[in-house]
C-alpha cells in the first residue's frame, strides 16, 4: 500500500469539520464530519434533511417556505430601492 496516500488521508481527516452534534454527556460529538457537511456518518451526515413543503410534519400553509420567503426578500427590497430613490 502507498504510505504517503495514507498518510494524506489521514491529514484530511484530522482536518476536516467536526460533528456539530450534542452528545448525551452535553458537549459536540466532534467526529470528523462528512465532507461538505456539519454532520458525522453516525448524526445524519448524509441524510438529505427533512421533507420540504406540505410532505414535511410541520408545515402550515406555506408561509415559510423558502420560496415565500425569498420572494418576500426580493418584494423587500424592490420596495427599500425605491424608498431611497423617493428622498
Ligand atoms: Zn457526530
Amino acid at each position: 500500500m502507498d504510505q504517503s496516500r495514507v498518510v494524506t488521508q489521514l491529514e484530511n481527516i484530522r482536518t476536516a469539520q467536526r460533528c456539530g452534534a450534542r452528545t448525551r454527556a452535553g458537549g459536540a460529538c466532534q467526529c470528523p464530519a462528512i465532507r461538505s457537511r456539519k454532520r458525522c456518518r453516525l448524526h445524519g451526515g448524509r441524510s438529505p434533511g427533512a421533507p420540504m413543503g406540505s410532505d414535511n410534519g410541520n408545515y402550515r400553509d406555506g408561509t415559510f417556505t423558502a420560496e415565500a420567503v425569498k420572494e418576500r426578500q426580493w418584494l423587500r427590497s424592490v420596495v427599500r430601492t425605491y424608498a431611497k430613490l423617493e428622498k
